[in-house]
């Protein structure tokens, strides 16, 4: 036994140490923590990326270690579904996607992967687009305000173009709106801008304000309803909730054939305040429900532009309920109608 065990041994100390000698190497910071959350071991990278020596924080818990406040929230909440996004507690120039995944009986593997490259392109985009989008905005202001000046004279020499300047007019609105969408989603998308995420809002006057747009978008070939409670109100941006219930409402109106109905729900939740907004128009095949949100994503393309569709409303929406805490939820049925919800932290209710 002793001989065989002897050989085992042999057989299986390269296999071991060639396990560790991969694992010390890998390019992600690798730390294993027991039960309790105390660490047991831990590779290079994870000294470099998390200031985690093993020998010297064996069996001290990792919350204690690594003292990042959002790191200690998403710790303490148990919840590692998603990944999470931190500077490196030891160099505030790099920045961290950390994972907790359970592995084996009762142990957890933690991994932080170095995304300062991805997060730099990410920034690079951002503010290209800002910037076009800013650069554009002063021309076509000018090109749209002459041709709405030619479009509203009387000389004869622009009588046999007035169809023509028309349609440019039509076209550079159009510019416009993409112009101020694009300009409003990389504010929405900028890190740091969460102030102004705190003020008392009036929800239900917004919400009154937005059905009478609607109802003038209409031109009364839709009937509109409303079940408001008068007392909820939130603590948010005015601006952007503007903008979520004003993009659900014009889009309910806008896929709505005339004749059709469109009901908007203001209550008080189990899970805390929620908006509906619910029409009997076109619809939306399932396959296409998970990708609205995208930009310029559209079901129909013509019939967004004709519209006056923009293609980033629901870019739009997303981005400023997440800010908000909150996510929309999309229910559909071709040729029946839709129901795009919403339900706000019961932490975001405002006295
Ligand atoms: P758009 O400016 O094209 O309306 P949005 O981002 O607001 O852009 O919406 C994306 C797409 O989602 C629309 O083009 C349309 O196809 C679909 N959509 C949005 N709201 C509705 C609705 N209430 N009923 C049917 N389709 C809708």
């Amino acid at each position: 036994m002793r001989v065989r065990g002897r050989k085992r041994k042999r057989k299986l100390s390269p296999l071991l140490s060639g396990i560790h000698k991969s694992t010390k190497v890998l390019p992600d910071a690798t730390v294993v923590l027991n039960s309790k959350g105390e660490m047991e071991w831990g590779n290079i990278v994870a000294r470099g990326m998390l200031g985690l020596e093993r020998k010297r924080d064996r069996g001290r818990m990792i919350d204690e270690l690594i003292t990042n406040q959002a790191f200690q929230n998403y710790y303490s909440a148990g919840d590692f579904s998603h990944p999470l996004n931190i500077t490196s507690p030891v160099n505030d120039d790099i920045r961290l996607e950390i994972r907790i995944v359970p592995y084996g009986k009762v142990k957890y593997l933690l991994q932080a992967r170095d995304i300062t490259r991805l997060r730099q392109l990410e920034t690079v985009r951002r503010d290209f687009v800002a910037n076009v989008s800013h650069e554009m905005r002063t021309p076509l202001t000018v090109i749209h305000g002459y041709l709405e000046t030619m479009g509203e004279s009387e000389g004869e020499d622009l009588a046999p173009w007035q169809n023509i300047i028309t349609q440019m007019r039509q076209q550079t609105g159009r510019l416009q709106r993409i112009v101020e969408d694009l300009l409003l989603l990389s504010r929405l998308e900028s890190p740091g801008q969460e102030d102004g995420l705190q003020a008392p809002v009036d929800v239900p006057m917004l919400l009154e304000f937005v059905r009478d747009e609607a109802l003038s978008l209409s031109k009364g070939e839709h009937s509109i309803t409303t079940d408001i409670d008068e007392t909820i109100k939130l603590q948010g941006s005015a601006s952007e909730l503007e903008s979520i219930f004003s993009n659900l409402v014009f889009n309910a109106v806008r896929y709505t054939p005339a004749g059709g109905r469109i009901r908007l729900r203001w209550w008080s939740s189990k899970r805390g305040p929620c908006f509906l907004v619910k029409d009997t128009g076109i619809g939306i095949e399932a396959e296409h429900i998970p990708r609205l949100a995208e930009r310029f994503y559209r079901v129909d393309v013509g019939r967004s532009r004709k519209s006056g569709g923009t293609g980033l409303g629901l870019a739009i929406v997303k981005h400023a309920l997440t800010r908000h805490g909150s996510q929309l939820k999309i229910e559909s049925e071709p040729g029946k109608g839709s129901s795009f919800r919403c339900c706000f932290p019961p932490s975001r209710l405002s006295k």
